[in-house]
């Protein structure tokens, strides 16, 4: 039975990394009929962000990656937030303090700072010194009730740390240099080490697929399970997405938060899309394929593992071609969504034209968010000079000359270039006294179909 996970801290605005590993464990979960688990990381509570975990489900909601157990779905294996373990990893911990993987650690955040700064001078690598390494458990004991402490990883210094990658395959580790990691803070939390260790093991995950950030601590996670003597799960690590420069894509990035995806327009599946191909290729190297497709195909040992890079560009490209691809029904739904809140729009979707202004739209937009200057005229339009609205006075003269059952596409079409050939103008300028607005939907199509021939030399004659 597989079982994946993913295991966002809830510290901040939901990331789009967070998606794009759970893009891999939900799909390989499903893949292979087995289960996805989200697990909160929150034990470090000074980072914790509130709202940050509701955040994250609504992101998996609204990408189409339904967990199987979280937090918010229960399961047999919870809870599912770290808080709320805190007696289980208290349990371990002493089980491991008694094996002597672990050890008491008295020194002062005085004395460790003096260690580093040392260290630091004399260009040492910075890490604990084992100073309590050596103390007897006896002896740890008696001071546990009066001084305060934390527990340290006892890394074995005498054997070879080579931990497995999938994607990448062995990796050796200098045990020397392999720092004896705190596992429980002075207030009893768990770190990060000790905890994902645990609860992997606890919530019996076969497949730990995340971000390579996440390599260099796998040699101390390798030490614990080996302690316990528990069998590994099988681990990869994605490559990190970079930005078109090469510089990682971090928080600091807006495009980094899933929000502005929202904003922007941006389809769930469009991205979803683009994120398959982040270090991963489709076998007949085709680009756009659904979720459904990825599921069938996908298994993390073929990803790559060099940084992909994360071009937003491509994304707005294969944003167009899924609206394209999109019924007329589906894409109003989606817009009607995304303009909920507009009091421009609440008029738009009840015009009797709507379907016939989304077709036409459509092969014009890449986001959401474009279709607003398609339909709607900017606030402040230019005004026509007076040069133009001697041009447009003649236009309106031309236009008069179609009678209403000449009112078609080819005639109109005719009609407008023999006027602009004559007079010299451009289409854009046509464009412009017809339709009052720079740009927006085809000019004959709206012409034609949308406004028809009175309400057009209507408007036109109030113009010029
Ligand atoms: N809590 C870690 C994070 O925020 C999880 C790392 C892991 O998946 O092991 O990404």
């Amino acid at each position: 039975m597989v079982r994946t996970r993913i295991a966002p801290s809830p510290t901040g605005f939901p990331h789009i990394g967070t998606v794009y590993q759970a893009l891999f464990n939900y799909s390989f979960a499903k893949k292979n009929k087995g289960s996805f688990i989200v697990r909160v990381e929150d034990t470090d509570q000074t980072r914790i962000v509130p709202g940050a975990e509701e955040k994250i489900f609504e992101a998996l909601d609204w990408f189409g990656l339904p967990e199987d157990e979280s937090p918010r779905k229960g399961g047999d294996f919870g809870p599912y937030r770290q808080s709320e373990r805190l007696e289980i990893y208290k349990k371990y911990l002493s089980e491991l303090i008694e094996k002597g993987g672990a050890y008491f650690c008295f020194c002062t955040k005085e004395r460790l700072d003096a260690l580093r700064a040392s260290q630091s001078a004399a260009k040492q690598p910075i890490m604990y010194d084992g100073n309590c390494r050596g103390l007897s458990l006896e002896e740890a004991k008696k001071r546990l009730s009066n001084e305060p402490h934390v527990a340290r990883l006892k890394i074995p210094h005498t054997r070879k740390l080579i931990t497995r990658d999938e994607i990448r395959g062995d990796v050796e580790f200098d045990p020397t240099l392999t720092e004896d990691s705190i596992l429980m803070k002075s207030d009893f939390f768990p770190t990060y080490h000790f905890a994902v260790v645990v609860d992997d093991h606890l919530m019996k995950i076969t497949h730990v697929i995340r971000g390579e950030e996440w390599l260099s601590s796998l040699p101390k996670h390798i030490v614990i399970y080996d302690y316990f003597g528990w069998e590994k799960p099988l681990f990869y690590h994605t490559p990190n997405l970079r930005n078109p420069d090469k510089s990682k894509l971090s928080k600091r990035h807006g495009h980094a938060n899933i929000d502005w995806y929202r904003k922007e327009g941006f389809l769930p599946e469009a991205i979803l899309n683009f994120l398959c191909l982040m270090g991963w290729s489709y076998p007949d190297q085709r680009e756009e394929f659904d979720l459904s497709e990825f599921i069938n195909l996908f298994d993390p040992k073929d990803l790559k593992p060099v940084g992909p890079i994360f071009d937003l560009t491509k994304l707005e490209w294969l944003n167009g071609v899924w609206i394209r691809n999109m019924s007329v029904q589906d894409l109003r739904k989606r817009l009607e969504k995304f303009y909920k809140d507009d009091k421009d729009f609440s008029v738009i979707f009840e015009s009797r034209h709507i379907d016939l202004m989304i077709g036409l739209a459509q092969s014009r937009m890449k986001k959401l968010s474009e279709f607003r200057s398609l339909v709607i005229a900017p606030q402040k339009q230019r005004q026509f000079s007076e040069e133009e609205k001697e041009t447009g006075k003649k236009l309106l003269g031309v236009l008069q000359e179609i009678n209403h059952t000449d009112w078609r596409e080819d005639i109109i079409l005719n009609y407008l270039k023999n006027f602009r050939d004559e007079e010299g103008v451009s289409m854009k300028l046509i464009y412009f006294l017809i339709t009052g607005r720079e740009q927006g939907l085809p000019l004959i199509e709206t012409m034609v179909k949308i406004e028809g021939r009175d309400q057009i030399l209507e408007n036109l004659k109030k113009r010029v």
